[in-house]
């Protein structure tokens, strides 16, 4: 006796909407179907009223919301014969990489930079049996690497710039607008490459019908898949907001940026390879770029897990730390719905999240009246 079907990831579950034919092998690991968790202490903190949703994508099997992308990389470079993949990573690309090839049973490279990878993600790529290669350099001398070796050696790219990766990421806003029940006003992103922050945008974009309730499932503009056709009637799209780390913030420069420094590792990227296409967001949706500072990204991390016990990590934050700035300046008008995704779990950096924390440590004898004191003397009321 079965109590409720077994989710069994993205793929099988917007099966109709993305590139896969019946005979294809599905590489998974169970992925997508990520919490939206309506905040409730923050938005007391904040001088306007807004309904403020996170997404907390650090809930995907291994810890950010590149699995998504990586199902469907993984599975189409199987499906085309391929016996190793390849990619550049600040972390989680890896990660995520290693553990959908390790599913897969084919070799996944990987090139993160010397020494700015957080320790949770350089475990996973380990653990999961990547063949690690450190290059001495940032994040954007490995994807420049990468796009070079992949002319001569036969290794697929699952890179952001590979097309699958955004189709499984755009799976994200069809699961925000049918838990929603509408398209969110806003939807807030860190933006490192601008893939997800395209990704999300084609995933309303075929959400949200310009032919209203006349459409019909012959219609080119969902990509033949109509929406209505599954009984959903969603018009809106949300305008798209990117938030950058002010050291890594080639959006706000208006050029690439040669040496992007921030302690948001994740987003430390100063050549976005979405350039063209997080543009075009940008002028389609109505939305803007900005950026936070460094400081501006511990506190709203913090502030998540102090207030709400979210717990996501640095580069997440930024997302957050940008919409309650623009929402206590009416940018983000009162009473709108706002999204922001956290892209990655606060368990891939430990290090930075226990460096920021001033949470006390009280060291007890192993005895009942030590141990009393110090509670009764932390109680808050
Ligand atoms: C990859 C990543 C980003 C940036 O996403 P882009 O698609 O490169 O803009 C942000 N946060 C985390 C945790 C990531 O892993």
């Amino acid at each position: 006796m079965t109590f409720r079907t077994r989710y069994t990831g993205l793929i099988e579950n917007y099966r109709d909407r993305l590139p896969v034919s019946d005979d294809t092998r599905i590489i998974s690991l169970g992925e997508g179907n990520t919490p939206l968790i309506k905040l409730n202490n923050i938005p007391d903190l904040l001088d306007k009223k807004v309904d403020l949703y996170v997404k907390y994508e650090g809930l995907n099997p291994t810890g950010s919301f590149k699995d998504r992308g990586m199902t469907m990389a993984v599975t189409k470079a199987v499906e085309d014969g391929a016996k190793a993949i390849i990619c550049a990573s600040t972390g989680n690309t890896s990660a995520s990489a290693a553990a959908y090839a390790a599913r897969a049973g084919i070799t996944a490279f990987v090139l993160i930079p010397d020494g700015k990878i957080a320790q949770g993600k350089l475990a996973q790529a380990m653990m999961e049996g990547a063949v690690i290669l450190q290059v001495k350099g940032n994040f954007d001398d490995g994807m420049r690497l990468v796009k070079e070796v992949a002319k001569e050696a036969p290794v697929t790219i699952v890179n952001s710039i590979n097309p699958y990766r955004l189709q499984g990421q755009k799976t994200a806003a069809f699961e925000i607008v049918e838990e929603l029940g509408r398209a969110p006003d806003f939807h807030c992103l860190p933006v490192g490459n601008a893939g997800n922050i395209t990704a999300h945008w084609i995933g309303y974009s075929e959400y949200a019908c310009e032919k209203g309730a006349q459409a019909t499932a012959a219609c080119a503009h969902c990509n033949g898949v109509c929406p209505y056709a599954t009984g959903s009637i969603v018009t809106t799209r949300p305008k798209m907001v990117g938030y950058q780390a002010s050291g890594s913030a080639p959006f706000l420069r208006g050029e690439m940026v040669d040496d992007p420094e921030t302690v948001a590792t994740a987003i430390r990227i100063g050549h976005p390879q979405s350039w063209d296409h997080a543009w075009k967001v940008h002028k389609e949706s109505g939305g803007w770029f900005d950026e936070c500072s460094d400081e501006e990204i511990l506190a709203a991390q913090k502030l998540l897990a102090e207030k709400e016990g979210v717990f996501c990590e640095p580069a997440s934050a930024t997302s957050v730390a940008g919409a309650m700035r623009d929402i206590n300046s009416g940018k983000i008008p009162e009473n709108s719905c706002v999204v922001c995704t956290l892209t990655g779990h606060g368990l891939k950096d430990p290090d930075t999240a226990i460096k920021q924390s001033n949470a006390p440590v009280i060291a007890v004898d192993a005895k009942l009246e030590q141990v009393k004191s110090a509670i009764l003397e932390n109680m808050t009321d």
